[in-house]
């Protein structure tokens, strides 16, 4: 029997599962909103009706081997079970992974999105051959996966990662986590979006009615021309720049993988990050370090997933 995957993306709003051929492509998408103030019963029921619906679609000769789900973190691999997740209070403390496996019959795995996202990425996109990667995903915040040897790099108390609270500047900006001048207050898209705000306040265009609310908003704006947009995000990627430096100098990896919304900047983020890479670390590291957009955009964390439940060594 040939062995397939479903791969299943449970975000805030939305829930995208894929059906994973052996080939390792997802030959089926289904989207679905989350509603996930309707309780873990409902989304359970709802994401095992689509997987029963794809089924249907398997060839005769195929079966599946198990289901891997991701979703925001805080959420504990270990015992199955997501945590307080922001947003998502219908989902606080269930045990999601027990409650798919007895719905649906099959092995299931759950991990937290980043990593899935960075395990897909890495097996199956840009980190294909390499040795280890960090996969940095620029979005609402800034974090990252450290996958070594093809798994990821957890900490003592999987907390490893957080490359969003490095401080760049001591006396900079306080950040939600605490500590001030954190990678996250120049990188992250809510951030962008203050920071764009206050140099246009500055420079005395006033123009709050239409002023954007989101990193995407300026990217498109900096994509346009806009010269403050432009600058916010070139000082957005000098930040991620020192941050892998860092990274790069602890850990002597070699690839970074810049993956969420912020990310769909491309090089107005990343071409300033490989310059200022090579300014804060050694020239033999910094030289040696490529930061690549991901390939696989939201695909990573199904495929990810999919790894999860049919690939991963115990
Ligand atoms: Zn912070």
């Amino acid at each position: 029997m040939e062995e397939w995957a479903v791969g299943v993306d449970l975000g805030r709003t939305k829930i995208a599962l894929g059906l994973i051929d052996p080939q390792k492509r997802i030959v089926r998408h289904r989207r679905l909103p989350t509603n996930a103030d309707a309780g873990a019963q409902s989304v359970v029921e709802r994401i095992a009706q689509s997987v029963d619906e794809l089924r249907h679609e398997l060839p005769a000769t195929a079966r599946i081997c198990g289901l891997g789900i991701c979703t925001p973190g805080p959420v504990d691999h270990e015992t199955g079970v997501v945590g307080e997740v922001h947003e998502m209070r219908g989902l606080h403390h269930a045990p999601l992974r027990a409650m798919l496996a007895d719905r649906l019959g099959l092995p299931v795995s759950l991990d937290h999105d980043a990593k899935a996202a960075a395990l897909g990425e890495y097996h199956y996109g840009a980190g294909r051959g390499e040795p280890a990667m960090v996969y940095v995903v620029v979005g609402t915040g800034v974090g990252a996966a450290i996958v070594v040897d093809g798994q990821v790099y957890r900490g003592v108390r999987n907390t490893a990662g957080e490359i969003g609270h490095i401080t760049l500047n001591r006396d900079g900006a306080l950040c939600p986590c605490g500590s001030r001048g954190c990678v996250e207050t120049y990188t992250s898209g809510p951030w962008l979006a203050r920071r764009y705000q206050h140099r246009c306040e500055r420079a005395g265009i006033v123009e709050t009615a239409t002023a954007p609310a989101t990193g995407e908003s300026v990217t498109a704006r900096a994509r346009q021309g806009d010269p403050i947009a432009l600058q916010v995000l070139y000082e957005a990627g000098q930040a991620l720049g020192v941050a892998v430096a860092s990274v790069a100098m602890i850990l002597d990896i070699e690839l970074f993988v810049v993956g969420g919304s912020v990310a769909k900047a491309g090089d107005l983020l990343l071409a300033p990050a490989r310059r200022t890479l090579l300014e804060y670390s050694y020239r033999s590291v910094g030289t040696r370090v490529r930061i690549l957009a991901s390939e696989m955009g939201e695909d990573a964390p199904i495929l990810g997933c999919g790894w999860m439940a049919c690939e991963r060594r115990p």
